[in-house]
């Protein structure tokens, strides 16, 4: 099937991730287009299975047998939700060689050239003698990645995992993980008039930004990986107080830290607590995350790595700065990379667009390599 006719179709079915609208919006959720691929597979004569996620929002796996008895498995594994959009952007544009909509780019361009090399194999030529293809189609990975780490809880054993993201192409084996703190201080709250009775949260946590900003982020700059350069660390947001008149007792920040493989909350949170001993401050430290997002180091020289290395005709493996469902899958013990149509530079952006020629591209790799599985 052609992917540029697939991707207009997926981009014209919007698929916001529910977790950005306000409850029981129509544009939200992967239903509509899980269940649209669903009945394009099973027109190819393809299994169709669900596996159920959240309320009303369900992976969609696609199983391509293998002509033999099973003995390996490669997945393909592109997320369905979308960041929200403006209501034009569900009508996908065409214009000098790009298509414009949202989701074209982050990820339904790799939608489109996951199922359609998919469906290239299915209806023509041979299967792979003993190798699953395993297309599952994610929910949730824009938000809580609930659609991954329910694949990773299905406990497969997979020799491979692509998960689809805008890579321009690339072969991703690495990305830095993301750990979110958040940071509390407090103090004694006093009249505006009479300060010295009180003790202000705001400056206690002031001197803590500081700390982050400046003696944390210096800590971090000799730590580098050959793919991913440095750690790095954000102060995102405060709040604190409430009136001019009122020493304030409370104070909130959010710290963003971006991680590189071997580090983790726990580490993380161990470094900040350091920090503020070292410099006699005050503040509870606690994981805002809600869910792990470790950082991604796949093994370049795994054997289904390699060979999809070489169908791309790239020989270093590479790393990007984004977190995606790849270190979920990872995590899960499903060597991981990355691959897909598109700029990451484009996705979530008011105008997302992807070049078609590399969508027709990412198809055409992609069938290659599943017509090169055993
Ligand atoms: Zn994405």
């Amino acid at each position: 099937m052609d992917p540029i006719r697939l991707l207009r179709e997926l981009v014209a079915l919007p698929s916001v991730n529910p977790a950005f609208l306000p409850a029981g919006d129509p544009l939200g959720g992967e239903e509509r287009v899980g269940a649209w691929l669903a009945a394009l597979a099973d027109r190819w004569g393809l299994g169709v299975e669900r596996q159920s996620v959240l309320p009303g929002r369900d992976n969609f796996w696609v199983r391509l047998e293998p002509s033999g008895r099973r003995r390996q498995r490669v997945i393909l594994a592109p997320h369905l939700d979308t960041v929200a959009a403006s209501p034009e952007q569900f009508r996908p544009v065409r214009r000098k060689g790009r298509l414009h909509g949202r989701g074209a780019c982050d990820t339904k361009g790799s939608v489109a050239a996951m199922f359609s090399a998919l469906g290239e194999v299915a209806r023509r030529g041979r299967r792979p003698a003993s190798t699953e293809v395993l297309f599952t189609a994610l929910v949730d990975e824009e938000h809580a990645q609930s659609g991954s780490r329910a694949l990773a809880a299905a406990r497969l054993k997979a020799d491979l995992a692509i998960v689809g993201e805008p890579t321009r192409l690339q072969v991703i084996t690495a990305h830095k993980g993301d750990v979110w703190l958040q940071l509390e201080t407090r103090g004694k709250a006093a009249h505006g008039a009479r300060p010295e009775l009180g003790r202000n949260a705001v400056l206690e946590m002031a001197r803590v930004v500081e700390a982050i900003e400046t003696e944390y982020a210096a800590m971090l700059r000799p730590q580098t990986h050959p793919l991913l350069g440095r750690a790095t660390v954000n102060v995102g947001s405060i709040a604190g107080g409430t009136q001019p008149n009122i020493v304030p007792d409370r104070c909130q920040i959010t710290v963003d830290r971006r991680t590189l493989p071997g580090e983790s909350v726990a580490s993380v949170v161990r470094e900040v607590r350091a920090l503020l001993r070292l410099h006699g401050l005050r503040a509870t430290v606690a994981d805002h995350k809600g869910a792990p997002c470790w950082p991604l180091e796949t093994d370049p020289d795994l054997p289904f790595v390699r060979r999809f290395m070489d169908c791309v005709g790239q020989r270093q493996p590479r790393g990007v700065q984004f977190f995606c469902d790849a270190s979920v899958l990872g995590h899960g013990g499903i060597p991981s990379v990355v691959f897909g149509p598109g700029d990451i530079a484009q996705a979530h952006t008011a105008d997302e667009w992807v070049g078609l020629r590399e969508v027709e591209q990412a198809a055409a790799i992609l069938t290659r390599f599943l017509r090169s599985l055993p």
